[in-house]
């Protein structure tokens, strides 16, 4: 909190549709009068001695108000660079992604109720990045799995589950082939069951899950899964699907110290710039956000604006969602729906 009773938060534009939503976003912040004044951080991305680095102000910008808003990085091809969004990880230990997916009123898709929450390993697995050419025609990846990095996002799930009354920890894993990696993801959450008596912890195969949740995703609504990197990845995504795609999910990749929230879609580089995005994933990541800050009746109030806006007709809808809307349209309505 700054001197005039204000939060700081570190805003990250990102490339493409990142600069439209955001805007959209500040908009309607300042409409709404939420306590936040922005600070504008630069990530563009650094090779320093062979490693992709992002600039000294930003990362001081983010451990000093230990919160951020993200929009997408486009990550550059064939530069030598690692993925932004993977740096960032890695600079602040971001060890866990938070996906929510809940049907949204009045924008209709094959499911309806679907109120899901899914927790993914966000550090290593088969992101570490470790892979050799053994010899040519021969490659070999490493999908990385330890104790520490495995404590850390299942005990996250844990008390996700209790503070948001679920109660209940599912951990979705392929222990019966990858014996020992998910075998150990697996015995780490055995153990720590003993110190949440009041959760009620089961596990199912990663395929399985598949299975049921395209045929009822209902059945995962009063639990928090919990998987391993590429598991949660993959399985985010088809939860976004479930409720009309990517345009309409947030999340929070949560750390010890500091958390950075994101829209889940990229930078839409075949949109950009034309007026035709949806900044409804970064709204309610930013919602998510505000709950993080505690600001929950601000929170809510955007989040109503929007899912009446939505619901209002496909005049009031982005393209992605069937609708005519510019982006500047649609955030005038939220606006006047606040
Ligand atoms: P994308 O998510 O940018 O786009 C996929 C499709 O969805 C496109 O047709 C796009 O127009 C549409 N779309 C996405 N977001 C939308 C929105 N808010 N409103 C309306 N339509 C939307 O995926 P991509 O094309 O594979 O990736 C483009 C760039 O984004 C790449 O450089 C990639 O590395 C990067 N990326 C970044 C993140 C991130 O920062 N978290 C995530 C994914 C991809």
């Amino acid at each position: 909190k700054n001197a005039k009773g204000n939060y700081t938060v570190t805003m990250i534009e990102g490339d493409g549709i990142g600069v439209e939503i955001s805007e959209a976003v500040k908009d309607i912040y300042k409409a709404a009068k939420v306590p936040i004044e922005w600070e504008a951080a630069d990530v563009r991305p650094l090779l320093i001695n062979g490693k992709t680095t992002i600039p000294e102000p930003a990362v001081k910008s983010i451990n000093k108000n230990l919160v951020a808003l993200k929009g997408p990085l486009a990550t550059p091809v064939g530069k030598g660079h690692q993925s932004l969004n993977l740096t960032l990880r890695r600079t602040f230990n971001l060890f866990a992604n938070v996906r929510p997916c809940k049907s949204i009123v009045g924008y209709k898709t094959p499911y309806d109720n679907v109120d899901t929450v899914l927790i993914r390993e966000n550090t290593e697995g088969e992101y570490s990045g470790i892979e050799h050419v053994i010899v040519p025609g021969v490659v070999q990846s490493i999908k990385l799995i330890t104790r520490p990095a495995s404590e850390k996002v299942i005990r996250y799930a844990f008390q996700h589950a209790i503070s948001t009354g679920r109660n209940h920890v599912l951990v979705v894993h392929k222990a019966s082939i990858m014996k020992l990696s998910d075998g150990l993801f697996v015995e780490v959450a055995k153990e720590l069951a003993s110190e949440y008596p009041n959760v009620k912890l089961s596990f199912e195969n990663l395929d399985n899950t598949s299975l049921k949740l395209v045929q009822n995703p209902s059945q995962y609504n009063n639990l928090v899964m919990v998987m391993p990197n590429l598991y949660g990845d993959i399985m985010s995504d088809l939860s976004s699907g479930l409720i009309g795609g990517l345009g309409l999910t947030p999340s929070g990749n949560m750390g010890d110290k500091v958390s950075i929230f994101e829209a889940v879609h990229g930078s839409a580089p075949d949109i950009a710039g034309k007026g035709l995005a949806n900044p409804t994933a970064l709204l309610l990541s930013s919602c998510m956000m505000l709950r993080h800050m505690e600001l929950n009746d601000h929170a809510s109030k955007i989040e109503e604006a929007v899912y009446k806006t939505i619901a209002s007709g496909p005049e009031n809808r982005t393209k992605d969602l069937k609708g005519s809307s510019s982006t500047s349209h649609y955030t005038e309505q939220v606006i006047k729906n606040l």
